[in-house]
């Protein structure tokens, strides 16, 4: 199964590496040929190389759009070498074997995050290289295509000896169709975006693995990392500043976090959100980011330890001095002070995430799960309190501040799995209630989470007083409610469209309490 690698074809627009690589194969006598550019690097560096055209007999033409296009390439990448029919088609027509292909594609990835304009973006759709790149790993019984520079080193290690052995090709080529698959899965999606196709007729749902994680969500399970190339700042495009690489568990929980408190704009207030298994415990908005932070650890500090935690600007020293009082395991930020920094690097396991930027809670995505056998794909959950017509459906309207408060609960109940209860008061979360099969359990927990944090804290009685509560879908039957208002609820927020809403309506008018539906539900599995 050993190929002496005699001739070498590289076609390269990431040149990163390539001099150092081709001298290396000019120095086991491998013959180098090369298209324009890349030609250009590599004689410039003193190395002999042919240029392509020397081998199609043909100039590069239309600004490179034709370069490698040619039977002399793709005979010579494709031809079978034990096979007689295929060696006469080679000596009849001038074919040279191409035994290894070293190509990296237009930067299309690249030049679309960078928001090139159309036509720009067009051009950068590289056609040829994809073509030799699949050709070279389709015949994979014979050539070796490396497609990524930081596999130079393991290239080189392989033909040390001059030649490569097939398990080695295989691998190369499982990874090359893997690379075109997520080139033109960028295409497809970068098309989608123009059209504003937001369903995936016209798109490609897949990534690109970026990391391997040491385990899934529990240890016996393997896990990956692949990147959508969605222009969103969250956890997959953040800078780790400090601390191990991110696990499973700790990229979904932070991806959760961020993407609750970005739904708290930074201009109008500082705010923190803290998670625990994807649900918050804790959330709050304050006049400054460490009071924010105080009051979302107030709401559930028992549940915080080891949490994630998410703010929407820029961390500052004494939100830092605040935090690393307790085990955290991730803060992700959208940018992080030199003095904050400094704080937190005095606790070395905790990690760090600077994201750039906040996403827009209002931006069309996409999210996927999977079933056995196959893929659900939605629009992301991109609908805003703000956005909605908010209808008053008793006699008592909310105070202003009920009003704040039901907003504040609404946008934290969407980020809940279902069933969701949250209770908020004064710009923070006073009770969590997550997951349960049943609505009138989650009231009743938030409202016993609120009790204990109201003992933790000393105070006299719990923040559910006098709060605003919300659901995140509507109550069936009065009994939720009812619960609520045992807990001290004053203002319900909820979808409403249940066939009881008359009931329930009537039991919120019986206890004076003020209730608004959205119209809007915001289920979460
Ligand atoms: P160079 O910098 O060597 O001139 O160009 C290298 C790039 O051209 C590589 O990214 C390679 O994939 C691409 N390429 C090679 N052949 C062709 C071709 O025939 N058409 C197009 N559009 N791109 C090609």
């Amino acid at each position: 199964d050993e190929v002496r690698v005699k001739t070498a074809l590289l076609s390269v627009s990431d040149k990163t590496g390539i001099i150092e690589l081709a001298r290396a194969l000019h120095g086991k006598g491998v013959r180098l040929v090369s298209t324009g550019g890349t030609h250009k690097a590599i004689s410039a560096a003193g190395l002999p190389v042919s240029d392509v055209s020397e081998l199609t007999g043909f100039p590069e033409i239309m600004d490179g759009r034709v370069k490698t296009l040619h039977p002399n390439v793709h005979g010579g990448l494709l031809a079978i070498r034990d096979d007689q029919e295929h060696a006469a088609a080679m000596s009849a027509h001038g074919i040279v074997a191409i035994d290894l292909a070293v190509i990296n594609l237009y930067p299309f990835e690249e030049v679309r995050a960078e928001g090139g304009d159309y036509p720009t973006t067009v051009e950068n759709i590289d056609i040829g290289g994809p073509a030799m790149i699949r050709a070279s790993a389709k015949n994979h019984a014979y050539v070796t295509i490396v497609t990524d520079p930081a596999d130079y080193p393991l290239l080189l290690e392989e033909i040390a000896d001059g030649a490569t052995r097939y398990a080695f090709r295989q691998k190369m080529a499982a990874k090359a169709y893997a690379r075109t698959a997520a080139y033109d899965a960028a295409i497809s999606n970068w098309f989608a975006e123009v059209l504003d196709v937001p369903m995936p007729r016209h798109r490609v749902i897949g990534g690109v693995l970026r990391e391997e994680m040491r385990y899934g969500e529990n240890p016996h399970q393997k896990a990956g990392f692949y990147i959508t190339g969605e222009k969103r700042p969250g956890v997959a495009t953040a800078t780790l500043l400090q601390g191990k690489q991110l696990s499973y568990n700790n990229i979904n929980d932070t991806d959760a976090a961020y993407e609750l408190v970005a739904e708290f704009l930074p201009e109008k207030a500082p705010a923190c959100a803290i998670i625990k298994h994807a649900n918050p415990c804790g959330v709050a908005a304050a006049a400054t980011l460490a009071e924010a932070y105080r009051r979302a650890l107030a709401c559930d500090s028992t549940s915080a330890f080891g949490g994630i935690i998410a703010l929407n600007q820029e961390l500052d020293a004494e939100t830092a001095e605040e935090i690393v009082k307790l085990f955290t395991e991730v803060i992700i930020a959208p940018s992080v002070s030199d003095e904050a920094r400094a704080i937190v690097a005095r606790k070395p396991n905790l990690r760090l995430l600077a994201a750039g930027g906040l996403p827009d809670p209002r931006a069309p995505g996409l999210s996927a799960k999977t079933v056995a056998g196959g893929m659900l794909v939605q629009t992301r959950d991109h609908g805003m309190v703000e956005d909605l017509e908010l209808k008053v459906v008793t006699k008592r309207a909310p105070t202003a501040q009920e009003l704040e408060d039901m907003k504040f609960a609404f946008k934290v109940a969407k980020h809940v799995k279902s069933n969701a209860v949250v209770y908020a008061k004064d710009g923070q979360t006073a009770g969590i209630g997550a997951g349960q099969m049943s609505r009138v359990d989650s009231a009743r927990i938030a409202a016993i989470k609120a009790e204990e944090a109201a003992k933790a804290l000393g105070l006299a009685e719990p923040l559910t007083r006098g709060s605003a509560v919300a659901s995140e879908a509507f109550l069936p039957f009065a009994d939720g409610l009812l619960s609520a208002i045992a807990a001290g609820a004053t203002a319900v927020i909820q979808p409403g469209g249940s066939m009881r809403d008359d009931e329930v309506i009537a039991a919120a008018n019986e206890h004076n309490v003020a209730m608004v539906f959205t119209g809007m539900r915001h289920f979460r599995h």
